[in-house]
């Protein structure tokens, strides 16, 4: 037996010792945000092994990420020592590998097979719509690689694919290129992703045996983060449970965010069917934060609907003298909000807080941009979880290759990262070719490139399509001291077609590529020439190398679940950008709802502090707009927040807490527009952005916002040579001229 003062029942109350204790039959934990759902899961798994209930292999733990998984190993190793290696503990991808590693076979593969990640699949998927003799353009392989894996999220094998509505010919088609995609993937010996748990679903339904022994193997089964569990991932936990019901499952439906990825809330309300004469404990109690912050937290998500409902009362003592109120501040436009929120972090620190208890949370990754900028400026160390540093992401590598090969003909690796990207049917044989005569010549790539065009010696396809890429990369070389240098890097990202390649492109994570790229074009309109753009970037990525140690951490909202900080950052809430613009498009309440569950996340990781921040004017796909405050701060009650407005952002604001805005309570939607000119002059006036594709001819008046009143000379696609009356003559591209 298990003495009533072991370590990890000391201080639990009632509920919590109740979901820690009762081990056997089907529980389920239903809480809000930090009462403590994870710390019972790891409370339990000591108490289990401790009770000798079960060997540690015979405990399946699933967690959201592999971080979570590590980190509840080594609490359980602190509490029980290593008795927890032991332990089934990981992320349901994590532990169907281990599985199907063992029983490849059944499912036509061997135990080696490899798993391929997004780019080879969609490569597979695209060589069986052309073999299929389809068009990529009427059939493109990311939406049918999307349906694909809706089709998996809800354990949909192709034989078990519903009949479509009679007439729907692009589902008839998507689930025959489905079939044919899975016999690909299996005569490569390889799975995707969502194949993981698929084949290991097909294996227990298919081999009774099989089943029998994981479900007598797995005596224990306990689950974090059951709200974002799709239908797959729930199936197969109700069979693994089915003969023993030992299973435990805890989670939060107010922190259901990944519906966009499949997770089903009604797993939460089918658990009392499948599971009958399940335990239903309630945590009330918030272990995390301060009176404050729970009161804003819960008034903010009372306004969605369909709630299971529940109450959240502090569970600790808070002394009201050093209590802060959530705070929201208004600023100028995004870079202001890097400048703030980076001075509070600088404060904190040098009354002594750690930095690693500080975050700032974005909706989107676009965002980090401007905060790590700023980070780096000042020299505040920082990390960016759950996803790469912003000038490490393929597309900005992509974009800085471009740039790199413009700048420096002889960047021969940036010249073979983008040569053939996009597609310019520059195959691995004239490649190889390019890459031999530059060799021998002694030559970089790009001159080797030049010279084999010229000698006609290459085939005449390739030779055409080199030629053009010289030519281009010439052309923008040239343009290098007359065009601003974002107006250049939008031309070449436009005249490339690499911009168009990811707008074309259905995956789920081109749009925000696109955003990327538009950001990057922001960050450049900073600098004065793109060379020292570059130099910029070099210094930022030096100082990349250092990831240990006290940081400040970057990440997106959906990446923060279940975790808690001191403070906590929560910039850009403006309507469009939080509320997403996509959700907001969905019309309808659920998009918005999954919106505000993020949010009612974001203020809940925080314990001590919340600081919330909104711009008045923010750059978005290289446009400045004049933003709204998003929805949800005035969905946090006034009595929880203090609302900090700088005199006249707000158009009626006038000094006036932003609150009185009628604004506030009725969001438009906000308005295309320049960037708004301060009280004061500002330093630069801005360029107008005018729709894209205005075409001058020789000889056209045209206005441009700097240099005034001008006659074209000559047009070059994007790029129109303009005789200034006052400038002299300037090349820019025609998106910043209007017609006089
Ligand atoms: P989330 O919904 O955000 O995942 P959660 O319900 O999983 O939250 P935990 O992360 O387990 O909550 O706990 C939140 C914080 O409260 C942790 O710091 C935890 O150590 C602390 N905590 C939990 N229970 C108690 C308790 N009985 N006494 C003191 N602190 C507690
Ligand atoms: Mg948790």
């Amino acid at each position: 037996a298990v003495p009533d003062d072991a370590p990890w029942l000391a201080g639990l109350n009632p509920e919590q010792h109740q979901a820690v204790t009762i081990l056997d039959g089907p529980l389920l934990v239903l809480s809000g945000a930090g009462t403590g759902k994870t710390r019972v899961l790891t409370a339990r798994l000591a108490h289990l092994l401790a009770s000798r209930r079960a060997q540690p292999w015979q405990c399946l733990a699933v967690t959201f990420t592999n971080r979570a998984a590590r980190e509840m190993r080594e609490r359980v190793a602190a509490l029980v020592g290593p008795a927890a290696n032991d332990l089934w503990l990981g992320t349901f991808h994590s532990i169907c590998l281990r599985i199907l590693r063992r029983h490849a076979e059944a499912v036509g593969l061997t135990h080696d097979f490899t798993i391929l990640d997004a780019d080879d699949q969609l490569r597979l998927l695209k060589r069986v719509i052309e073999e299929e003799g389809l068009d990529v353009k009427s059939c493109p392989p990311q939406a049918v690689m999307a349906q694909i894996q809706r089709w998996k999220d809800q354990a949909l094998a192709p034989d078990k694919l519903p009949a479509g509505r009679p007439g729907d010919a692009a589902q008839a088609r998507s689930a025959r290129l489905y079939r044919l995609y899975q016999e690909r993937l299996r005569g490569l010996n390889a799975c995707d992703f969502g194949d993981l748990l698929l084949h290991v679903l097909t294996l227990f339904l298919g081999d009774e045996g099989v089943l029998r022994y994981w479900q007598g193997r797995f005596r224990y089964l306990l689950v974090d983060e059951y709200q974002d569990t799709n239908v797959a991932q729930y199936l197969w936990l109700r069979l693994l449970a089915q003969t023993h019901h030992n299973i435990c499952c805890v989670g939060d439906d107010d922190q259901s965010i990944y519906s966009w990825r499949g997770a089903e809330i009604g797993n939460i309300l089918r658990f009392e069917q499948d599971f009958p004469g399940a335990k239903l404990v309630r945590l009330e109690r918030n272990y995390r934060s301060t009176p404050p912050i729970l009161a804003a937290a819960a008034g903010l998500i009372a306004h969605n609907e369909g709630r299971l409902g529940k109450t959240l009362r502090p569970g600790r003592a808070h002394d009201p003298a050093t209590v802060e109120k959530v705070r929201s501040r208004a600023v100028w436009d995004g870079e202001a909000e890097a400048r703030m929120v980076v001075e509070e972090i600088e404060a904190l620190h040098r009354r002594g807080d750690r930095l690693s208890g500080m975050a700032i949370l974005v909706r989107v990754g676009f965002q980090t941009r401007e905060f790590e900028e700023r980070l780096i400026a000042t020299g505040v160390p920082y990390r960016v979880i759950g996803g790469p540093r912003f000038y490490e992401r393929a597309e900005i590598r992509d974009a800085l290759a471009y740039l790199r090969l413009v700048v420096a003909p002889s960047d021969s690796l940036a010249f073979e990262r983008i040569v053939n990207l996009p597609k310019r049917g520059l195959g691995n044989a004239a490649l190889g070719e390019i890459a031999a005569f530059a060799r021998a010549q002694g030559l970089p790539l790009l001159e080797a490139a030049r010279r084999l065009v010229a000698s006609g010696e290459m085939k005449p396809r390739p030779r055409k399509a080199l030629g053009e890429f010289v030519a281009d990369i010439d052309r923008w070389r040239a343009l290098l001291g007359s065009l601003a240098p974002e107006d250049l890097a939008d031309t070449i990202l436009d005249e490339s077609g690499y911009v168009a390649m990811w707008k074309a492109d259905k995956a789920p994570d081109a749009a925000g590529r696109v955003e990327n790229l538009a950001e990057l074009t922001a960050a450049i309109a900073e600098y004065e020439s793109i060379p020292s753009f570059l130099e910029h970037v070099a210094l930022v990525m030096e100082n990349d190398a250092k990831a240990e140690g006290d940081r400040v951490v970057v990440m997106t909202l959906h990446g923060a679940k279940g975790l808690e900080f001191d403070s906590v950052f929560l910039p850009g809430w403006e309507e469009e950008v939080f509320p997403h613009v996509r959700a907001l498009e969905e019309g309808g309440n659920k998009g918005l709802e999954e919106e505000r569950r993020l949010a009612y996340v974001g203020l809940t990781r925080a314990r001590r502090r919340v600081l919330i921040s909104f711009a008045a004017n923010r750059r978005i796909y290289n446009q400045w707009r004049t933003q709204l405050p998003s929805r949800f701060l005035a969905e946090i009650p006034d009595d929880e927040i203090e609302r900090e407005a700088a005199p006249g952002l707000f158009a009626g604001g006038g000094g006036e807490p932003a609150p009185r805005d009628p604004s506030w309570e009725r969001p438009e939607r906000p308005r295309w527009s320049d960037r708004p000119q301060r009280a004061e002059p500002a330093a630069a006036s801005w360029p107008k952005p005018v729709r894209r594709g205005a075409a001058f001819a020789v000889g056209a008046r045209v206005r441009h916002d700097r240099f005034g009143l001008g006659t074209v000379l000559a047009v070059e696609g994007h790029t129109v040579h303009v005789a200034f009356d006052e400038a002299g003559p300037r090349t820019l591209i025609d998106s910043y001229l209007t017609a006089a």
